[in-house]
């Protein structure tokens, strides 16, 4: 047990006895059993020697190797917690997070929350007592708004750094400046955050890939060290054909695999949560078909909005009897390893954010897996003997893959990050040292963007309050923009609602070609006016029914009455159930900020105006074919031009040499752009050639609106498949867009 420095608890948890579990000697051994064959288990003593010796250390090592669950427990045995310290593990996704967090803690014998837990975006589990805390690369971002110099780690571990995520890249560049600044406050005998001694801080960069060479070099070529990992062979399988239904492809691959092979589990590469429960159900159907007698299959769904307890189920074993098809996102590719693992099943796809710069557009796509993930994914089978992986593709396609994926900072919208940045006090946004530079278009877009919506001043400064507001919100810039306005036209309930339930992926069942069947069945809920609204009455419905029950009964049956009523009307229950968690909390963060939280009752007028008044950018005009443009304006303004764009990147050269700051320019630009040019046109006519290079979108069959297509539409989702489409809409009187968002668009004619 460490002693706890921060004397907050007052003695509460000094005995760590109290929070021990009560495991049986058995299991305990099987446990250490388990630890001890790990292939990072023989290397303990000479990595903690290279974390000794530098301070900043890349650790490369095979999926499974034990990186992530062991290497914070020999930091903590080797006492880097001295003086109350703590250990951060920083994920990409936050399924990683609670579950290896969830598996520490049972290695370590305690309650998770005390020496062991996690924190991620609306879910903590920590406590004072905390020393190994597993967390998003996102939310330690967040952490440092409150802490600039993240004073009470004393080592933090970036895992999974091959992923490349966005928040991972800026994560790289800032944890860089804060090591530099808190050894210098040493030097100076400085004390940071309000006499907490400071200490350096250890860093140490985890890679599933082999390619360390990255990372090094950013990091001055840091020492890196490679883990010796246990791979047995994998028999890859191609299909003949290209395969026009992947998921139909996947289902008999898995249903022949479960009649034709040896015992073992299967691991399914699915996109998302969506095409997971869509999966689950058509083999929950076929088993019913299956002969008595035969042996049983047990899917397993993990993706990141499940709930906590259910995707700890994927790590249990399978039942005697049954075979384990587990049913994963890419989060099983080198976030978690389940054990068990024999066959793999790979259609080749993954869902990942992808961005035009040029037109600020933002969009869910469905690409091809590059070489590098197939290899991860096939490297799933033979982690515990050989294995096999099915890949749902030809041969010859595996060739044309790219070799790895496109780091996630080149292809998103940086509105985000920027805003993060600059609440951090980093104001010359292209002089940041990013591990890999986003493209200056991407990054004056989205300072645009943020211009837009009212987060930064003309100096380029974050406004005060809204920019300070939206930087705080744990939400997407737009999200928090709407959540700030909504408290001004009085419908922030209503606003808090819409948020949360946008936040999940989708609130209906929809399986595919039935979007009729469920529209005729959730009828009750559908409003005239659109998708945002129809789920305001379906988050009401739902809570309604709770009230009623809660004079009666326990919080149990309750959950059941409300999963009952889900099923009947083809509402996702575990959506639902993630969005009300949202909810909570969000609502927590507006009330902290003492935003007026007021409800517009009926007159969903106002909160109508109040979306476009938010989501102007996101609008959409109909066009005589029935087909929609977006963006719907002229792009008049700096990103089009690439003349404009030329004289930017020249002005920000010579001012940067003269060491001015990089916001003159911006100003400049904005000077530039609102004086000599006329705003923005929205009625355009056909010809018209800017409103031309817009993109042709259509409302997504599962709107409440498909049928209706209204003359003006402002959307919240594009999601690209064989067309683009846009979901979550409603519809909106196109003068609001004028007269609501004016900054951006005026009238012609
Ligand atoms: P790495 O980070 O190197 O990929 P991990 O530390 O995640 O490896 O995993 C090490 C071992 O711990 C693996 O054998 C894995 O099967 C096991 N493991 C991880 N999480 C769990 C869990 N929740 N339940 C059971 N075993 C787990
Ligand atoms: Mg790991």
């Amino acid at each position: 047990h460490q002693p706890n420095a921060n004397g907050n608890d007052n003695g509460k948890f000094s005995n760590a006895n109290r929070n021990r579990k009560n495991y049986s000697s058995p299991w305990k051994q099987k446990i250490a059993q388990q630890r001890k064959s790990l292939p990072i288990a023989s290397v303990e003593k000479r990595l903690i020697e290279e974390v000794r010796k530098n301070d900043i250390l890349i650790i490369v090592g095979e999926t499974g190797s034990g990186k992530t669950t062991q290497i914070p427990q020999f930091l903590f045995d080797a006492e880097f917690c001295r003086d109350g310290k703590v250990i951060g593990i920083t994920q990409p996704r936050r399924v990683a997070a609670v579950t290896v967090a969830k598996r520490v803690a049972d290695e370590c014998g305690v309650e998770l929350g005390q020496k062991v837990g996690y924190s991620v975006r609306f879910d903590d589990s920590t406590s004072n007592s905390t020393r190994i805390k597993y967390m998003t690369d996102g939310l330690l971002l967040r952490e440092a708004l409150l802490d600039p110099y993240l004073s009470k780690y004393s080592v933090i571990i970036v895992d999974e750094a091959h992923e490349r995520t966005v928040h991972t890249d800026v994560l790289l560049g800032l944890l860089k400046r804060v090591q530099v600044a808190r050894s210098n406050s040493i030097g100076d005998g400085r004390n940071l955050n309000n006499g907490n001694k400071s200490s350096p801080l250890k860093l140490i960069i985890m890679s599933a890939s082999l390619d360390a060479r990255t990372f090094s070099e950013y990091f001055g070529d840091a020492k890196a060290v490679h883990i010796q990992g246990r791979q047995f062979p994998v028999d890859l399988f191609y299909t003949r054909f290209p395969e026009t239904d992947y998921l139909d492809a996947a289902l008999i691959t898995i249903f022949q695999v479960h009649l034709g092979e040896a015992p073992g589990d299967i691991l399914v590469f699915l996109t998302g949560q969506e095409e997971i429960e869509a999966v689950e159900r058509l083999i929950n159907e076929r088993l019913t078909k299956l002969p008595e007698g035969s042996q049983k299959l047990l899917p397993v769904p993990i993706f990141a909005a499940l709930p906590s307890e259910q995707q700890m189920r994927a790590f249990a074993p399978a039942p005697s009897g049954f075979r384990k098809v587990i049913l994963a996102t890419n989060i099983a590719e080198t976030s978690i390893t389940i054990p068990g693992i024999k066959y793999v099943i790979d259609p080749g796809l993954v869902k990942a954010r992808s961005y035009d710069p040029g037109k600020g557009m933002e969009s869910l796509i469905v690409l091809p897996t590059s070489k590098s993930q197939a290899l991860q994914r096939s490297g799933r089978a033979g982690r515990e003997g050989p294995g096999k992986c099915f890949r749902l593709y030809p041969e010859n396609e595996f060739e044309k893959l790219e070799d790895s994926t496109m780091p996630e900072i080149k292809r998103c919208n940086l509105a985000n990050v920027i805003l993060q940045l600059k609440a951090l006090g980093v104001d010359d946004i292209l002089g940041f040292d990013f591990i890999e530079k986003p493209s200056r278009t991407a990054i004056v877009k989205s300072l645009e963007q943020l211009f837009l919506l009212g987060a930064l001043t003309d100096e380029c400064q974050l406004s005060d309050p809204v920019g300070w507001q939206m930087a705080r919100l744990p939400l997407d810039p737009i999200y928090s923009k709407a959540l700030i306005l909504a408290s001004e036209y009085n419908c922030l309930e209503e606003m808090l609602i819409t948020v949360a339930m946008l936040s999940v992926e989708s609130i209906f069942y929809t399986p595919r070609d039935k979007y009729e069947e469920v529209r005729t069945a959730t009828k009750c809920f559908a409003s005239p006016e659109g998708d945002h609204i129809t789920l305001i009455n379906v988050y009401r419905a739902a809570t309604d029914l709770l009230e009623k029950r809660t004079m009666d009964t326990n919080k149990a049956k309750s959950e059941k009455v409300l999963r009952k009523w889900c099923k009947e009307n083809f509402i996702n229950s575990r959506s639902l159930r993630h969005a009300r968690d949202i909810h909570r909390q969000i609502r927590g963060h507006v009330q902290q900020m003492g935003l007026k939280l007021a409800s517009c009752g009926d007159d969903m007028l106002q909160f109508r105006r109040c979306l476009v008044a938010s989501f102007f950018l996101n609008a959409a005009v109909k066009q005589p074919d029935g087909t929609y443009r977006y963006p719907t304006q002229l792009r008049n303004s700096w990103a089009g031009p690439s003349g404009l764009l030329a004289i930017y990147s020249l002005c920000s050269k010579v001012i940067h040499t003269l060491q001015i700051k990089i916001s003159f320019c911006y100003l400049f630009l904005i000077a530039f752009t609102f004086t000599s040019k006329k705003k923005n046109t929205l009625f355009a006519s056909s010809h018209n050639r800017a409103l031309a290079s817009g993109e042709v979108v259509q409302i997504h069959p599962s709107s409440v609106l498909f049928r209706k297509k209204p003359e003006c539409i402002i959307f919240n989702e594009l999601i690209q498949t064989s067309n683009k489409f846009v979901r979550n809409l409603t519809r909106v009187d196109n003068l609001w867009l004028t007269e609501l968002a004016p900054q951006f668009y005026a009238m012609q004619n």
